[in-house]
């Protein structure tokens, strides 16, 4: 069967979108639309039985937003206050816009520590599964307000990818302000080329990641991204990069559509998600 209708079959799907993809470029306010467009796709995805998780990143610009800050860098702690502020914020305005639809979401805010603790990753791995048991859509965010530096994954990439391994999910969707993977970055060379599909992640692949920036508004970039695939395809889920400037991107990749840059999974049983969790960063 082709590459792209393997994932008509797809059974536990993590979409992961990024706070630049939810927010009005030039204000900064969240963008209704497209968070309207985007929870009924996964609605839609629910009635047609599958699985959903969403690791939604927002909750820091948010916070931001509601007590009138600028777009400056602000120290740690004005950043988990935000953190603080903004998601709750987040998720009052995913659970307005579920329940328009009759859905359910919950919210699960992580750390390093989630993982890395067996209790921990225990209780985790049980309450997702009962969540999604019971046809809840859980909402993922890193836990900013707490998270030091030690116990932060830094990224929503990674930690999309990390939750995809926890609970063996079959396809990861990164949603971000890109197309998918290029030769080189496209705002730079006219000369790149698109790449639809990666077979397998080569060193020099990941070479070219670091060198990208991407947006400014969340933490990723290509790099990040390719770290995510990197753990997703080793723990047997297919990862899929495509852009969030239209969240109907959602249904047509659903649909085995040929939409953003594909890598392929190879699981690999020596992947053991808490050693890598521990290690990363080191
Ligand atoms: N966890 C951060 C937030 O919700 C975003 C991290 C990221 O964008 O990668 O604001």
């Amino acid at each position: 069967m082709n590459l792209r209708d393997c994932v008509k079959d797809k059974k536990r799907i993590v979409i992961k979108v990024g706070s630049s993809s939810l927010q009005h470029k030039e204000t900064g306010g969240l963008d209704y639309i497209k968070l309207e467009v985007l929870v009924r796709e996964i609605c839609n995805l629910r009635n047609m039985g599958k699985e959903v998780v969403l690791v939604s990143s927002g909750a820091i610009a948010v916070g931001k937003r509601a007590v009138h800050l600028g777009k400056d860098d602000d120290p740690i702690a004005v950043k988990q206050a935000c953190a603080a502020i903004g998601q709750a914020r987040l998720m009052m305005t995913y659970q307005k816009i579920f329940s328009e639809y009759n859905h359910v979401c919950a919210q699960i805010l992580m750390t390093k520590n989630t993982i890395v603790d067996p209790l921990n990753r225990f209780n985790a791995h049980n309450t997702f599964s009962e969540l999604l048991k019971l046809g809840v859509v859980p909402i993922v965010n890193e836990n900013d307000t707490v998270a030091t530096y030690e116990i932060k994954f830094g990224d929503n990439d990674t930690l999309s990818a990390i939750v995809a391994a926890l609970i063996d999910a079959d396809l990861l969707i990164l949603l971000s302000d890109i197309d998918g993977l290029y030769t080189d970055d496209p705002n730079k060379n006219k000369d790149a080329k698109f790449i639809s599909v990666v077979d397998e992640l080569t060193d020099d692949l990941m070479q070219m990641g670091k060198a990208s920036t991407g947006s400014n508004v969340g933490t990723g970039g290509m790099n990040t991204k390719l770290q995510a695939a990197k753990i997703a395809t080793v723990a047997g889920a297919d990862m899929i990069i495509a852009n969030a400037d239209d969240m109907r991107i959602i249904h047509r990749i659903m649909d085995g559509r040929e939409y953003g840059t594909f890598f392929k999974a190879h699981k690999d049983e020596n992947f053991y998600l808490a050693d890598y969790v521990e290690n990363m960063g080191h």
